[in-house]
């Protein structure tokens, strides 16, 4: 799909003469884009990736996504799916750091997952959720307990930085919709997050879900029990 946007630039250039350097910068974009495309295909295979070869797919990835997006911006397309192929991507370079103790995990969940009727306030203090099962914060307070992993929910982006900033996790499992697990993932690298996309069946940013099995899948699979 990506390489075919770059595909139809350079034939529209061709038929339509434009400028030589505009020839040159899709040339460029198009051979990094297969690089990436080319590594991250080389990432499927591997088990593990060294620290500089995590960061070097970590910035091919940021480069990659910034090239679709200006085109989508450009022709005014919805970048949901771009986003969602983003966290994926992302995911899998995360999934090649091996493992954590669970005191170097932190779970990050929008503070949109409380129903809106529930006047408990759970953002200061997760403990404070009664776990009536109205929402997903019950189920993942619990799982939070289970496996004695930090839970924060949080209003918004400049406090998730702060928490982050002031709780050093190793890792991230954060949930969230697209746009703000794609903003997230891009503002504090090089931290690593595993994105989680959640459920948005009253419309974004209010009583949304998560998939709890997939937050528990993912805890099994980065934590170490050693
Ligand atoms: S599970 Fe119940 S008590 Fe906890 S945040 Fe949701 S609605 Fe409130």
């Amino acid at each position: 799909m990506y390489l075919l946007i770059l595909l139809c630039v350079l034939v529209a250039q061709s038929t339509f003469s434009f400028s030589p350097l505009l020839t040159v910068v899709s040339l460029a974009l198009s051979l990094i884009i297969i690089i990436v495309q080319i590594n991250l295909i080389k990432l499927l295979s591997a088990q593990k990736m060294s620290r500089s070869d995590l960061y070097i797919e970590m910035i091919n990835l940021r480069m990659f996504f910034n090239t679709i997006e200006m085109f989508y911006n450009l022709m005014r397309k919805d970048k949901t799916k771009i986003r969602q192929d983003f966290v994926e991507a992302n995911n899998l370079i995360i999934t090649k750091t091996g493992k954590y103790r669970a005191k170097d995990i932190l779970i990050l969940l929008p503070h949109c997952l409380q129903i809106t009727d529930c006047a408990i306030r759970v953002t200061s203090e997760l403990d404070n959720c009664k776990m009536c099962g109205k929402c997903d914060v019950g189920e993942i307070k619990k799982i939070s307990e289970k496996y004695n992993i930090k839970t924060i929910i949080v209003t918004g982006g400049t406090i998730a930085r702060l928490k982050i900033k002031s709780l050093k996790p190793k890792l991230i499992l954060a949930c969230a919709c697209e746009r703000d697990l794609v903003e997230g993932i891009r503002e504090i690298f090089p931290h690593k997050v595993f994105g989680i996309v959640n459920s948005r069946p009253e419309g974004p940013c209010v009583n949304t879900r998560i998939r709890v099995d997939t937050l528990t899948y993912a805890i099994n699979m980065f934590l170490d029990e050693a």
